[in-house]
Formats: C-alpha cells, structure tokens, sequence
C-alpha cells in the first residue's frame, strides 16, 4: 500500500525529501508558494500545489487532514515553519516532521507538538566532522545530546586481539554492538572475536567514552 506523504517547502532539503520519496514509490504532494518550485517538482510529485502553509483555510481545502505524515522544511522563515507546524498540530495530522533552523526554534517545535525534529545542517557537519579527524570513521549518529553510535573501520592497535583482551566496555566504557566484515554482519559479537584487517566496528557509548575509544583505540 502506498503511504501518503506531504513535503511543504521544496528547498535542497524539503526538495531532496520529495524526490527521495517520490523515486521509492510514495504518494507525495509537494507544497511551496513559490511558483518556480512548484513547477520544478510537478512531474516529481504525484501532485505539486502553490500554497502559502501559514494559511489554514489553504491547508484545509487541500485535505491535507488525511495525509499520515508531513514534512516541513521550510528554511530561513522560522516564522512561518512554527505558524504552519501549530496548523497541523491543531490538525491533528499523525505524524508532523520538523526540520530546524537552530536550538531555539527545535525547543519552540517540540513545545508546539512536532513529532519529529531534525536539524540536518548540524547533524551533517557533526558526521562529517568525526570523519575528518579520523578515515576510520565511517559514521556517525547522534542518539540524544551526549550519545553516539559510530562506525568505524578496526584500529591498527586492535588487529589480532579479541573483544575479551581489549575490553572495550571496562577501559573505554562503550560497547560493540556489532562488527561487520564484507557482506557479513555479526549482531552479538562473542568475546573471543579476534579482530582482523577490514572489520567495521558498531560502537555505542556517550560521546567522551567514544571519543577516548577513537583517539586510543582507531
Ligand atoms: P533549504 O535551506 O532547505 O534550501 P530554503 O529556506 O531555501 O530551505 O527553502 C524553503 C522553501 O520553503 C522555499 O522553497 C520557500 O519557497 C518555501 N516556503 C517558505 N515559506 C513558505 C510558506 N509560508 N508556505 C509554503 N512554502 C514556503
């Protein structure tokens, strides 16, 4: 079955999510007043509409009361992403997923009932940071303020050694999740795991446990 989805605001990232979900099969309706982007995204979207989204009575003849989950990703207008987010809260859409421009408008729309919010911007440099102090690191996912999962590529230092010799979790304090080699992806690591060249390692821990594990360890 074909889920429904709503993107408002077809910038590079509302852009990207509408083309993204449209390529994967979804039924998308595309939303931006600016009449070039609207053209821009007419044969991506099943349907591509001009509509100011801080207009409700707009919002309403739409239907967009039956969509499952919309989108917002409208950029530098903070205004209006927060004017258009209390709409669909007030709504009652299922799903509303928010992206922020910075810390003050994530609290403002997480206050306002936003299910989701994203900060793609700062999330991205974050990930792209850690793989800049280090070419073992593959990626990076931030799971709350001071948690992380990363994925990285085994350290010289570990080559040879087991899960039980280094013991990750008692010196660094963080834990393995799962170590991926090739095309194979071992979810519950043994402790006599002896590491090998090409092993990924999935680490989980807060930030100043992987941190020290990266420096010492990768
Ligand atoms: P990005 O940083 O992701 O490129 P932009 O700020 O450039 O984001 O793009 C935001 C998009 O949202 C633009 O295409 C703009 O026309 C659209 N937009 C801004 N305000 C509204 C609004 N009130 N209603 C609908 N679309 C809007």
């Amino acid at each position: 079955m074909k889920r429904e989805f709503a993107v408002i605001g077809l910038g590079r990232f509302g852009g990207s999510i509408c083309k993204e979900l449209s390529m994967e099969g979804m039924e998308v309706l595309a939303i931006d007043n600016n009449e070039d982007r609207i053209n821009e995204f007419k044969n991506i979207a099943s349907h591509a509409v001009i509509v100011d989204s801080t207009d409700e009575a707009s919002l309403k003849e739409l239907g967009i009361k039956n969509i499952d989950h919309v989108i917002v990703a409208i950029g530098d207008d903070i205004q209006a992403s927060i004017l258009t987010t209390v709409i669909l809260t007030d709504l009652g859409i299922k799903k509303i997923t928010v992206k922020a421009q910075n810390d003050y408008h994530a609290k403002i729309l997480n206050k306002i009932g936003a299910d989701q919010v994203v900060h793609p911007e700062r999330d991205m440099g974050k990930r792209i940071a850690h793989s800049i102090i280090s070419n073992n690191i593959l990626d990076y996912l931030e799971l709350s303020d001071d948690h992380s999962i990363v994925e990285v590529k085994v350290g010289e230092k570990m080559l040879g050694k087991t899960l039980v010799e280094l013991d990750i979790r008692a010196n660094y304090g963080c834990n393995v999740v799962a170590i991926k080699h090739g095309k194979d992806i071992n979810v519950s690591p043994s402790a006599d795991h002896r590491f090998s060249e090409g092993d990924i390692l999935i680490v989980i821990g807060a930030d100043k446990d992987i941190s020290r594990f990266e420096k010492h360890l990768v």
